[in-house]
């Protein structure tokens, strides 16, 4: 068994995804060749958002998202203690500080209540100016987006969303309109990470936005700065009028992203909820055991399944106890993994910065209790049956 199984996917998509690939062989045209603008304009279109400027990686897409609103050195950007790494690092990069924030227990996500004391804080300390929120969609689920908006709204912060891990979900607001996860933020980002949601065959990310200007200048800042002024000036690509950096979609990845994505949009998201459905209808009646939550106006895209394991007296147990839990599962053939072991406050690159002062309580506790199970939409009922079985146990 595996974590999350491209192999069995390959054998679904297989047909579609060769094809692509050998088309964008034959052309030759690795680089922005024409399957890159087709890709762009099926995931703005599924996302319903004006503009989708494909890049590099889901990290690129962070940056570039805040380099094209001018965020940089003395601004605060207020990010998730829980969370992978580049959600705090990009802002870092760029000269921006990072400030972390607590998240919620149920949902994993940025908690508005935090969000709203660090800001207030940033304000009273009067060093940084609250510039930005890193709005993740954690594990799938998409962020609490009225609250965050309207904390957004009063302090006049840009809302980013990352949805690395969040393509494919949604939000239904109080009308009944769903908006697609990357169409949640003032701009918004994504990963294709072969283990994220939609995965390509190596390295790949976009960012969305509806905003004309702001998506020339991701275009320029994607591609050293190149002057997006004259596009049809076909020397426009070597006069560069900002500095900028190298992250580009190749041709390859966009080709196979075009075979996966009818297949995602039309099955696996479908599957991987009843996976997940499955897993929380076995596990509900476990002692002390949290199981995810997701809100009622959520729709998630399942990037992971994250349990908390019941509480144990001290740390060192907790972190011994979900040890013998692991192992246990391991050797009953079952991977499993651990997201995240550390809060980003507490990250060595932070160390004697101000991004290490965090009051993240509820994220330090989710560091020692969390525990991810396989899931992808190919997980069939009997393996969910084995897992859910396994775990009890070994609990
Ligand atoms: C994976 C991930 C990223 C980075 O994406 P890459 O394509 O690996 O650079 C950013 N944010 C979150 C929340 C992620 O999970």
């Amino acid at each position: 068994m595996q974590f999350r199984d491209l192999q069995i996917q390959y054998k679904h998509i297989r047909n579609a995804v060769d094809k692509n690939i050998q088309s964008v062989i034959s052309s030759a045209h690795f680089i922005s060749g024409s399957e890159v603008k087709k890709l762009e304009q099926t995931l703005a279109s599924y996302v319903g958002v004006k503009h989708c400027i494909s890049c590099a990686n889901g990290t690129d897409a962070i940056s570039v998202a805040l380099l094209s609103h001018g965020v940089g050195a003395g601004d605060a950007v207020f990010v998730p203690d829980f969370t992978f790494f580049s959600s705090g690092e990009c802002p870092a990069t760029i000269g921006a500080t990072p400030v972390f924030v607590d998240v919620e227990k149920d949902t994993y996500n940025i908690d508005p209540l935090s969000l709203e004391s660090a800001v207030e804080k940033i304000i009273s300390e009067g060093q940084l100016k609250p510039r930005a929120v890193v709005a993740v969609d954690l594990f799938g689920q998409p962020f609490d987006v009225p609250a965050i908006r309207a904390i957004c709204d009063k302090f006049g912060l840009l809302l980013l969303e990352d949805a690395a891990q969040g393509f494919g979900g949604s939000y239904k607001d109080s009308t009944g309109k769903v908006h697609m996860a990357c169409s949640l933020g003032d701009i918004a980002t994504t990963s294709f990470f072969p283990a994220k949601p939609l995965g390509c065959y190596g390295d790949g990310g976009a960012i969305f936005t509806n905003d004309d200007g702001i998506a020339l200048l991701c275009r320029s800042i994607a591609v050293h700065g190149k002057d997006t002024q004259n596009l049809n000036d076909p020397n426009a690509k070597y006069n560069n009028i900002r500095l900028g950096m190298n992250s580009r979609l190749d041709t390859l990845q966009a080709g196979v992203l075009l075979g996966k994505f009818d297949v995602f949009r039309d099955e696996e998201l479908n599957k991987v909820n009843r996976v997940a459905n499955h897993y929380s209808e076995l596990l509900s009646d476990v002692e002390g055991l949290g199981l995810p939550t997701v809100q009622e106006a959520m729709y998630s895209s399942w990037a992971q399944y994250t349990v908390q394991l019941p509480e144990q007296p001290s740390d060192n147990e907790q972190i011994e106890y979900r040890k013998r839990v692991q192992t246990q599962l391991k050797a009953d053939g079952i991977p499993t993994n651990i997201y995240y072991i550390k809060p980003m406050h507490l990250q060595g690159a932070f160390e004697g910065t101000r991004s290490a002062d965090a009051e993240c309580q509820t994220t330090e506790k989710l560091c020692s209790t969390v525990l991810c199970l396989p899931i992808h939409p190919y997980l069939e009922y009997r393996e969910v049956e084995f897992i859910a079985e396994k775990l009890k146990a070994a609990l």
